[in-house]
């Protein structure tokens, strides 16, 4: 029997866990190992992924995925751990206190790192686990934003508030230290190769058994570290407690309760840090497999693997229980920097055979199991689990509704709904008028005082119809794209994304993507430029790409004074028949492109779905507020960069003839010059008219400035230009064609330079073919 043929509620033993590569290793990171006991929660609305608990905690898993874990009946359901034990509270002893810390065995010489030196920390943990909230808490406002090199993954370091010389960096939400994801690798590398004084490691105290696997992990870097127990807020609170002292003998590190939401034990924490880092103090203990433990197996091969590498993990820069840990997974990366000789491989597969022989699971089965084995001691020696948690029992009863059987597409529908209705219709749009208002007394106030003082006409021209007109028209947007954000980041934090995820990837999955797309397609309605953002969360870069090549065709909000323009010219009658249809024509194309990138660019599966559900929380009001401020000032940079500089050129070119002087006509312009190339090129479409070209090349600066564009160049007598029907091939035009420089600017800034201008001419040529082929059946269907 496989998880795919359990029934709700049925609960069985993990036998064989199949798959191969990543998922495989996936499926083992997460708990999924033989022997570990899984229950079926309940099904998708569409009846694929299902969601499992295991190890306490919920996940999620594609109904084909979950074919390959093979489960036997239950025997005897063991009893939820220690429940009749006494909750006991227990204090943290301070620095020294405990006698753990800071203690130099006969007398040896501390070796602090010298003073002034920078400390700098690696802050890892999973996802979910109150990373962002405990980074806030560390540094305050005061942190830097960036990518790691290389590869488009957030970075973010700053110094910790109070403690000068020293410098936190946020790691990605991780669940292990394999080579499979690009967050994985880059924690990993981050680790080995920037060498931090000290680690934090983030464990959420509600979920300890899944979040101590990367515990094991780390410890066997060989690196200072304090272990921070996040949550405790809710664990004291549901009746739990958690030996920290005992947790602490057990690990060899530091460990410290903490509530990074209530600011709880976070002075401690940093306290602790700091000490480990200065003194150099390396976790006591690197080895967790136990000797007595299935007869030894893994702890004999772990050992006669780490002697065999030593030398080479010392000449390679790496830890030697991490660098043997990795081998016998079967690490090929780790291989491969430890330059062995065909012998010691050989010897290596020897003897892994051996282990895999003795012990009755394969490698990776095997070492996993080894972290779970050891976690599951010191879990049943230091803590004292909560019966069942009040926010576990609200979550469920929340998720009966929002993930409900027939329920849970209208809640999404109703939730995204209101979400747009806010942003665009009430506060965003509210804000919206109020900046531009500002923007427009300014402008005016410049104007005035220009005119004053005598200002040459270029330079005012310049200032006022060029920068104050092109820069404030795209910050008027701000208001909106900061709302947007908010309520996304209210969705995401409380843990709602996750279920939309869950519930959305069958349909997603039928044009190759999986459920995490959804997210940034919807921001897409609103603005192309933070839905190109919001891919970042996306696990795999082969998702990533293809998301972002296809939030385009959503209709971005800008776009709709363009359809609002021409429906009451030409089609006053089923005005919103016309709306709806431009809406779900570019779903049907962004459809249609996905069917043939899945064909051909972007071959393979979408990456697999083996996720956590975690517990609906209360999203943190700083964690919000340094979410908006960051995208406001992101915003802001580029619209004082790129937005500047396109915005002079286009006036430039817009105001001055060939012959460098201002131009007396608008048909004289270089713009217009420029735009009369197009003509020939738009003919075909039955728009081969300057003035539409001009419009549409204004249109890449900000959609909205096609009509205004047009309003001035036309002067109110469009309809003498055009007919329905070529408004007709206009209208789908604009739907498709490139979208404007902030967008593209943010492709860029995601997918490289190459990518940006591809976007720009791809979409360009489908918008030229999609026009022509709706004048054609116009035509055919007779509209004149
Ligand atoms: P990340 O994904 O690891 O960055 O986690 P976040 O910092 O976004 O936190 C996830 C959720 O847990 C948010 O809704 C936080 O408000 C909440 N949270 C974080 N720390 C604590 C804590 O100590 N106690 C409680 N009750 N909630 C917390
Ligand atoms: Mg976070």
């Amino acid at each position: 029997m496989t998880i795919k043929d359990m029934g709700i509620r049925e609960t069985a033993v993990v036998s064989r866990v199949g798959g191969e590569g990543a998922l495989r290793q996936h499926f083992l990171d997460m708990g999924v190992i033989p022997g570990a006991e899984v229950t079926v929660v309940k099904f998708a609305p569409m009846g694929d992924p299902v969601e499992l608990k295991i190890h306490g905690y919920e996940l999620t898993l594609r109904l084909e995925d979950a074919a390959k874990i093979e489960v036997e009946a239950v025997k005897e359901k063991s009893s939820v751990g220690g429940k009749e034990r006494r909750v006991r509270k227990t204090e943290h002893p301070g620095l020294g206190e405990g006698g753990l810390y800071h203690i130099r065995s006969g007398g040896a010489k501390e070796e602090p790192v010298t003073e002034g030196k920078t400390l700098t920390f690696a802050l890892v943990g999973n996802q979910n686990s109150g990373k962002t909230t405990l980074f806030n808490r560390l540094t305050g406002s005061n942190q830097h934003v960036g990518n790691f090199p290389g590869v488009t993954v957030d970075r973010k370091d700053g110094p910790i508030q109070g403690y000068k010389d020293t410098l936190v960096t946020d790691l990605p939400g991780i669940y292990s230290m394999s080579p499979y994801s690009s967050e994985e690798i880059v924690s990993r590398n981050f680790v080995l190769n920037e060498k931090p004084d000290g680690i934090i490691n983030i464990v959420d105290a509600t979920n300890i058994e899944r979040n101590l696997y990367l515990t094991m992990q780390l410890l066997e870097m060989g690196v200072p570290m304090v272990v921070a127990l996040n949550m405790m807020d809710e664990v004291t609170a549901n009746g739990g407690s958690i030996d920290v002292n005992a947790m602490e003998a057990q690990l060899g590190v530091p460990v410290v309760p903490v509530s990074a939401a209530k600011n709880e034990g976070v002075a401690e924490l940093v306290d602790h840090a700091v000490h480990v880092a200065r003194y150099r103090e390396k976790p006591l203990r690197q080895d967790f497999c136990l000797e007595d433990a299935n007869g030894g197996a893994v702890h004999r091969c772990l050992h006669a693997v780490a002697h065999l590498i030593e030398d080479h993990a010392e000449k390679a820069g790496l830890p030697v229980r991490f660098a043997a840990s990795k081998v016998v997974e079967g690490d090929r990366l780790i291989l491969s920097r430890l330059m062995l000789d065909k012998n010691e491989c050989e010897t290596i597969e020897h003897i892994v055979l051996q282990m895999e022989a003795e012990r009755g699971l394969d490698r990776s089965a095997a070492v996993a199991d080894m972290r779970f084995a050891f976690i599951q001691r010191v879990c049943g020696e230091t803590v004292v689990k909560p019966g069942e948690s009040r926010e576990r029992v609200r979550s469920e009863r929340i998720d009966r509704f929002l993930t409900g059987k027939y329920t849970a597409i209208p809640a999404f529908i109703g939730i995204m709904g209101l979400v747009f209705f806010l942003t665009f219709n009430v506060i965003g749009a509210w804000l919206q008028d109020l900046l531009a208002m500002g923007i427009d007394a300014l402008s005016a106030l410049a104007d005035r005082a220009m005119t004053a003082a005598g200002v040459n006409d270029v330079i005012h021209g310049l200032i006022i119809d060029g920068i104050f007109a092109g820069v404030g028209s795209v910050l008027s947007f701000l208001p909106v794209i900061v709302t947007l954000f908010f309520f996304l980041s209210l969705l995401e934090d409380s843990g709602y994304i996750a279920r939309v995820a869950f519930f959305m990837d069958k349909l997603l999955r039928k044009i190759g993507l999986s459920g995490r797309s959804i997210v940034p397609m919807l921001i897409g309605f609103g603005c192309t430029v933070p839905a190109v953002m919001a891919t970042r969360t996306l696990p795999s870069e082969r998702d990533r790409k293809m998301t972002i090549l296809l939030t385009p065709f959503m209709s971005c909000s800008a776009k709709v004074p363009i359809y609002s323009f021409f429906i009451a010219a030409f089609f006053p009658k089923g005005g919103w028949l016309v709306m709806t249809g431009l809406y779900l024509l570019g779903i049907l194309w962004a459809i249609l492109i996905a069917f043939l990138f899945k064909g051909t660019l972007f071959r393979g599966e979408a990456a697999p779905f083996v996720m956590e559900l975690p517990n609906y929380r209360m999203p943190g009001a700083r964690n919000v507020a340094q979410l908006l401020w960051e995208k406001a000032k992101d915003f802001l940079q580029r619209a004082f960069s790129v937005i500047l500089i396109a915005t002079i050129v286009v006036w430039f070119l817009q105001s001055f003839d060939l012959t460098l002087n201002s131009a007396s006509d608008p048909e004289n312009s270089i713009l217009a010059i420029i735009a009369g190339v197009l003509v020939p090129v738009m003919k075909p479409l039955g728009l081969g008219d300057w003035r539409i070209c001009t419009s549409l090349i204004s249109g890449f600066m900000a959609k909205e400035s096609v009509v205004s564009t047009m309003e001035i160049l036309f002067g109110g007598s469009i309809g003498a230009v055009l007919t329905p029907l070529t408004a007709a091939a206009l209208l789908v035009f604009s739907l498709l064609y490139t979208p404007c420089v902030a967008a593209v600017a943010s492709v860029r800034r995601e997918l490289g330079g190459k990518w940006a201008v591809g976007v720009v001419v791809w979409q360009c040529l489908i918008a030229w073919c999609a026009a022509l082929l709706v004048r054609v059946i116009l035509l055919l269907a007779g509209v004149a």
